[in-house]
């Protein structure tokens, strides 16, 4: 073998395992909405980046830049129009890929979750999920005590019905259900939209040790630069269906010109930025 040979043999195994390191990778990714009508709209609009293995990433911009457009195409919710998602290096639209066992491997959750709690109680609500999964037994049993745990929820609460809890303990019981199918990518749109301090840090602290634990990915869509910043290892700012930043909070924030054109704000302890 040459020099050369061995360099670029040198490069494509660099490249592999840099591949492999990426849990989900997007390439050119595009959705349209109303296409090839006047309220055609490109939500998501040519986006590339790479997600690391139990990395934290945060999503943040302005209504309307495209987060939840985005978001639904890593879980396969939505095809896109143009471009790839991969997962594991495997395109999740492609020939040898299985879209609903997809949606299970990233998990998502959406803004306002309690609204889809329809069980007669909270344990039959947190087990829907896996049980559809394919889940039963013991197996399923754990899944669920342990996906309540991680979500600050007790044996109490199980026996109830979703309708008794409070709207922190509903959110809460909502995002168990998607813990529970011990998703390897957890996506979570606003988890902590509209809730007061204590209930934002219970749900903050059970995504950190879901992640702590499990070694999962973290995806959190969010409004509030502190949480983002206190969270996430990097932050993924997106602006007219584009990807504006993709970097750790400091160097995101150091931009604060431009964060401030595109809608966004600094977070408010300095303390994050330094
Ligand atoms: P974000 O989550 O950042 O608020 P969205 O992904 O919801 O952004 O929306 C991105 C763009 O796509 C917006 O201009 C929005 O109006 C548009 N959009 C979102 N959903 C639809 C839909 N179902 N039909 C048409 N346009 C949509």
């Amino acid at each position: 073998m040459t020099v050369m040979q061995t360099c670029a043999k040198n490069d494509e195994t660099a490249r592999s395992s840099k591949e492999r390191e990426n849990i989900i990778e997007v390439a050119d990714l595009r959705f349209v909405y109303s296409q090839k009508t006047p309220f055609e709209k490109a939500a998501v609009n040519g986006v590339s980046f790479g997600i690391k293995k139990g990395e934290y990433i945060a999503i943040i911009g302005h209504t309307g830049s495209g987060k939840s457009t985005l978001i639904q195409m890593l879980n396969g919710l939505i095809r896109p129009t143009s471009g790839t998602v991969k997962l594991n290096g495997e395109d999740i639209w492609g020939k040898k890929s299985d879209i609903r066992s997809v949606r299970f491997r990233v998990g998502l959750c959406f803004q306002y979750p309690e609204y889809q709690l329809f069980e007669e109680t909270v344990y039959a609500d947190i087990a829907y999920g896996p049980k559809n999964k394919g889940l039963s037994g013991d197996e399923l049993d754990s899944a669920v005590r342990e996906a309540a745990e991680f979500a600050g929820l007790t044996e109490q609460h199980l026996k109830q019905s979703p309708f008794e809890l409070s709207g922190g303990e509903k959110r809460r019981a909502a995002i168990a259900g998607v813990i529970a199918m011990k998703p390897e990518v957890l996506i979570l749109d606003e988890p902590t939209a509209g809730l007061d301090p204590r209930g934002r840090e219970t749900i903050l602290e059970g995504i950190r040790e879901y992640r702590r634990v499990t070694g999962s990915t973290i995806v959190l869509v969010t409004h509030s630069m502190e949480d983002a910043a206190a969270n996430a290892d990097r932050l993924l700012v997106m602006n007219g269906g584009k990807v504006e930043y993709f970097d750790v909070p400091a160097a995101v924030f150091s931009h604060a010109d431009r964060l401030g054109e595109i809608g966004l704000g600094l977070p408010q302890t300095s303390r994050v930025i330094m």
